[in-house]
């Protein structure tokens, strides 16, 4: 017997994919609150709005993208999917720094425009000339500001993290971002990023029979995606959500598995796991359970507890994977109420506000009011508001800032306030090799346990999707 620990969208996902595997007969999940979706919950106002407390939007690109669409059309929810194409308004989005909002560039043509020129030699020049230098690992921010100048991390990459985790750019590894991973493995191999990206496009040049083989196959396979894969290709989506909210698609897999044997259970914390040679013994409630192997999908410190008896080691390594808080409050207001139609904006840290940033819902997907999210604290969270603020503090801040900033006369119609608790684990730097050696003790001492979730490949709706499908491979293997 299978037990997956977590009812979030990696638990249930994870659930999907075991009952898609041969190898696992009976699998339960187990839940320690009394709801399913983990992060993911989708709230009504009076009038019908939506308000998400935490995901709204998913990314359609890549293979983790192509995964999960493939499972709405499995749970078919098509019919509820809505989407972006990369034409949309939601392609705008803004930084507000010195009292001013500034339109962030959408293109590399908006970045590079002939009187930045002289800029882009220069950085050209300063990577050519900068000694080499070696790192396992650096900070984003770090990084960016060795290559780029401060202002550019400080004003522009700084602000994104926020928005992507609520995290330091300081702190935030520069792994976390494929953009910037490849342009550190560029500099890495090469010594600067300028002669690693020309190497890296001439090798690419001179197998050129390689590269149109590789289009062939591309196009082959893009002909042979399930349906919402390949239209998301197709019609160039940017991203999508769901009518009703996002919280219908864990509601859908929990559907699903249940009606294909999966024992789903509320209210069931696991409090220890104990590996024996033959089987794996769960503390549940205080009561004594068995299976044969266990998928985690529990952020690394909550199953960090669980183990800390019997490998205080591995527990440790958990341990260290740092969390944020964040104050989330959704705002609606009657009517349209917005100066301009976006995606929302960001606040850089050095502003000094207790705002990370501002989505705007219903330019995302258009309804009849207006309705804002108000993301913030994160890894400031303490700075601003405590460790104990009240959903009146929070939302006072909330409107305060953003009608100032919008310059919105009208008070909201209806509110939503949250306060969600490590919400988001931190990849900070030296974190790709702590997970490498979580893997290791884990294989190296047989235990049949295999993680999954936002604690360790990203934090993306799609990346914990795709942590679950493999997490299943591996306790199947
Ligand atoms: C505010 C916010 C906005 C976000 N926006 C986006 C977005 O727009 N797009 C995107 O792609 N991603 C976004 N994310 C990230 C995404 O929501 C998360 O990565 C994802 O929901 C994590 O799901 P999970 O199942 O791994 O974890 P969780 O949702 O944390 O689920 C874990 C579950 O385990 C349960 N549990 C804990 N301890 C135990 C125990 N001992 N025994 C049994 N059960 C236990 C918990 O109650 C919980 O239900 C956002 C996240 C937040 C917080």
């Amino acid at each position: 017997m299978t037990v997956i620990l977590g009812g979030g969208i990696s638990g249930l996902s994870a659930a999907y994919y075991a009952i898609h595997n041969t190898r696992l007969s009976s699998v339960i999940l187990l839940e320690a609150s009394n709801r399913l979706g983990g992060w993911i919950r989708s709230r009504s106002s009076p009038s019908g709005a939506i308000f998400e407390q935490g995901p709204r939007t998913i990314r359609p690109s890549g293979l983790s993208g192509m995964i999960t669409l493939d499972l709405v059309e499995r749970l078919q929810l098509n019919d509820k999917l809505i989407h972006a194409d990369r034409n949309h308004i939601a392609k705008n989005r803004f930084i507000y720094m010195d009292e001013t909002l500034h339109v962030v560039p959408r293109t590399l043509k908006d970045i590079f425009t002939p009187s930045s020129l002289g800029t882009l030699i220069n950085y050209i020049w300063m990577d050519l000339r900068a000694p080499k230098v070696f790192k396992e690992d650096e900070s984003i921010h770090s990084f960016v500001q060795r290559k780029f100048g401060q202002d550019i991390a400080d004003n522009w990459i700084s602000p994104m993290i926020c928005g992507i985790c609520g995290g330091d750019a300081h702190e935030i590894s520069v792994n976390m971002i494929f953009l910037f991973k490849y342009l550190f493995e560029m500099e890495q191999k090469h010594g600067s990023i300028m002669k690693g990206v020309v190497v890296d496009l001439l090798k690419k040049l001179f197998s050129i029979g390689s590269l149109y083989h590789r289009m062939k196959v591309d196009k082959m396979l893009v002909a042979r995606l399930p349906t919402l894969p390949r239209r998301s290709r197709n019609e160039h989506w940017l991203m999508w959500g769901l009518q009703g909210g996002l919280e219908q698609l864990p509601l859908a897999l929990a559907d699903y598995v249940k009606s294909r044997g999966v024992m789903i259970q509320t209210e069931k914390k696991c409090e220890k796991l104990t590996f024996k040679s033959d089987r794996v013994e769960l503390s549940v409630n205080g009561n004594l359970q068995e299976c044969s192997r266990v998928i985690s999908s529990l952020c690394a410190k909550d199953l960090a507890e669980l183990l800390q008896e019997q490998h205080p080691k591995l527990s440790a390594e958990l341990k260290a994977i740092p969390t944020v808080t964040m104050g989330v409050v959704n705002l609606e207001f009657q009517g349209d109420v917005l100066p301009f139609q976006a995606f929302g904006f960001l606040v850089p840290p050095k502003e000094n506000l207790p705002l990370l940033g501002v989505i705007f819902d219903s330019c995302i997907f258009p309804g009849s009011s207006t309705v804002l999210t108000v993301m913030m604290g994160g890894a400031w969270f303490e700075k601003y508001f405590g460790s104990n603020p009240s959903k009146e503090q929070l939302l006072t801040t909330a409107i305060n800032h953003t009608k100032n900033i919008l310059q919105i006369e009208e008070e909201p119609i209806a509110y939503n306030v949250a306060v969600l608790k490590d919400c988001i684990p931190q990849h900070v730097v030296g974190h790709n090799a702590r997970v490498k050696r979580i893997h290791d003790y884990i294989s190296a001492h047989h235990i049949p346990l295999a993680l999954c979730g936002s604690s360790y490949q990203g934090v993306g709706l799609n990346d914990v999707i795709l942590s679950a499908k493999q997490a299943v491979y591996n306790v199947a293997k």
